[in-house]
């Protein structure tokens, strides 16, 4: 078996040592364009901002050391620069040499990624304009950074964006972000991004929302931004992080089959509509587990179990992809922002029912020092309580709790599971009732209907709210401010001022979080009233109105 590998990074790396794990006989060839393998595009950002800060640790292993240990036999700095599919032959460029040869294969499988986007702006070639993707692009970003620059600028409010201008901020370099949409990581929904954009501006991060740029000038200093809104913007550096495309050009011109959304077409062994050729990572398309629809992850952990399956499967095996959920995270000067699953705003675009919940927690209890709050938000199915995504966003412990709805969605729990999930807890750690139990609790609640529950959206759509609003919070919380139009009866002083409220008018009420507004629900209903409960309260309401 002659198995050739085309992208020795994410996907191609995996698909090389899982093969030579699984047969010692067959002959393995992994070819880079590159002059490195294997290394951390993740940690890229990191080494920007002196966080890692020695370029070897993100080497992850060497063209050497592939080949002692796993006897492949590693080409770098070798671009292949077309498939014969017929004949099974791709023919390969040393791009060192200039020279061209060809090179046979029984399997072969893709896995060159993608590469950043370029805007088709005028000036975008200038010098002091980077995107990020490999080592050679971060040698030439630190050299930057590191010469004393002014001001650098952010071109994309996406993941890779932030953690460069987090990094840039690391370095103390005054930074401006700009983001042509309205919130940032356009993946989540756009309430759970605000935490984010307060603290970037918080720590004197210059965040334009709605802004692009049209055209770049030079300048005896760097160079000048000519805005979208009209103004112009001087500047040391801009690094555009506005996104990437699926580097499909090889696979298309052998014929292979590209998908709806622009990536390689593979099925669920990974194999594309060639039988001899496997695709993995950035580059594919793959089925998204709650949407159905096929979808462009560019992600790493897909990217390396893609790797692995291809291999066992390009080796006669028989393992297949479940499907991708994009459970993704990033840390933005102190605050996480992750998700799993669908959002809210995929969900709408789909069709698909849904409601959903919004809690705002500690992640331990808030007796013992250093809690540190969250929003966690889910959506679920109104009928079944199937667990279709969820986005958090605050301090210490989102990411645990978005990992384990990870693992729910794709062990298809329901709201009726997280009840009754049983996880850690001691006080440094958790609550005895975990914001996973609770989510489960307030979602289970609301399909059971002991916990009538209204969205905050029906309050602020512009038809404005019929409901009688009622917060149930203390004197001094509604004073530090409240819902236009709301009465204030605190939930410990509801049940002596029944005869205040309006038995022909349906009652929403809330509090700060969502809890005692459930109690007031809850002593409403039992007394007669038609009441329901503002989810969220008033900590959702100041996300969701702008
Ligand atoms: P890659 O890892 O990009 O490898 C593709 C390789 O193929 C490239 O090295 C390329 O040179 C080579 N190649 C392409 N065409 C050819 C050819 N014709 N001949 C020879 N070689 C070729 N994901 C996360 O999940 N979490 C993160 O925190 C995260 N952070 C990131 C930060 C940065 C700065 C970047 C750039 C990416 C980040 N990602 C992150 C995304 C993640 O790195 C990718 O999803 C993953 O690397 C994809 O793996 P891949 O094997 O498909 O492609």
């Amino acid at each position: 078996m002659k198995l050739l590998i085309v992208g020795g990074v994410a996907g191609g790396a995996s698909a090389a040592a899982r093969a030579r794990r699984l047969s010692e006989d067959a002959e393995i060839i992994l070819v880079e364009r590159g002059p490195e393998v294997s290394f951390a595009n993740c940690g890229l950002p990191y080494y920007i901002g002196g966080e890692i800060k020695s370029r070897d640790k993100l080497v992850v292993t060497t063209p050497e050391r592939l080949r002692t240990r796993f006897t492949l036999d590693v080409r770098t700095q070798s671009n292949v620069e077309s498939i014969d599919p017929t004949n099974r032959k791709v023919r390969i460029k040393n791009l060192i040499t200039g020279d061209v040869y060809e090179e046979s294969y029984d399997r072969l499988i893709l896995a060159p990624g993608a590469a950043p986007v370029r805007p088709t702006i005028e000036g975008i070639d200038l010098p002091g304009i980077y995107t990020l993707r490999n080592l050679q692009d971060v040698d030439r970003i630190k050299q930057r950074v590191d010469g004393n620059i002014k001001h650098a600028t952010v071109l994309g409010g996406g993941f890779i964006g932030l953690e460069v201008a987090e990094n840039l901020n690391h370095l103390k370099i005054p930074t401006t972000l700009i983001e042509r949409n309205r919130q940032l990581l356009g993946p989540m929904d756009a309430e759970m991004t605000k935490p984010i954009l307060q603290t970037l501006r918080d720590h004197g991060v210059d965040v334009r929302l709605g802004e692009n740029v049209v055209k770049i000038e030079k300048t005896d200093h760097g160079l000048r931004l000519i805005l979208g809104s009209g103004g112009s913007l001087e500047t040391s550096m801009l690094m555009v992080g506005i996104g990437v495309k699926p580097e499909v050009s090889l696979a298309e011109s052998a014929g292979l089959r590209i998908g709806k959304s622009g990536g390689i077409w593979v099925d669920e062994h990974m194999r594309t509509s060639d039988r001899d050729i496997f695709a993995v990572g950035d580059a594919i398309e793959i089925s998204h587990v709650v949407l159905g629809e096929q979808s462009i992850v560019l992600l790493a952990g897909p990217a390396n179990r893609q790797g692995r399956i291809a291999a066992d499967n390009a080796l006669g095996g028989d393992s297949r992809y479940r499907g991708t959920q994009g459970t993704a995270i990033v840390g933005v000067l102190g605050k996480t922002a992750a998700m799993t699953g669908a959002s809210e705003k995929a969900l709408v675009r789909a069709g698909r029912a849904f409601r959903k919940v919004y809690i705002h927690p500690t992640d331990h209890a808030g007796y013992y020092p250093g809690a540190e709050s969250m929003t966690l938000k889910m959506l679920f199915d109104p009928a079944t309580g199937e667990i279709l995504g969820g986005e958090g966003v605050g301090g210490a412990g989102v990411d645990k709790r978005i990992d384990i709805l990870a693992v729910a969605i794709q062990a298809e729990m329901t709201v009726f599971d997280l009840e009754e999930m049983e996880l850690c807890y001691s006080p440094q750690y958790g609550s005895a009732k975990d914001p996973i139990n609770m989510l489960g609790f307030v979602a289970a609640g609301m399909i059971r209907g002991q916990h009538p529950q209204t969205d905050m959206e029906g309050f602020l759509s512009s038809d404005g709210s019929t409901d009688y609003i009622l917060d149930v919070r203390t004197q001094e919380e509604f004073d530090r401010g409240h819902l236009p139009g709301a009465t204030n009866i605190s939930v410990d002083e509801l049940r002596s001022n029944l005869d205040r409220l309006p038995k022909d008018q349906r009652i929403a009420a809330y509090c700060q979080v969502g809890q005692r507004g459930y109690l007031a629900t809850r002593i409403l209903n039992q007394s007669g009233f038609d009441a329901v409960n503002m989810g969220g309260g008033y900590k959702t309401y100041q996300l969701l109105a702008d």
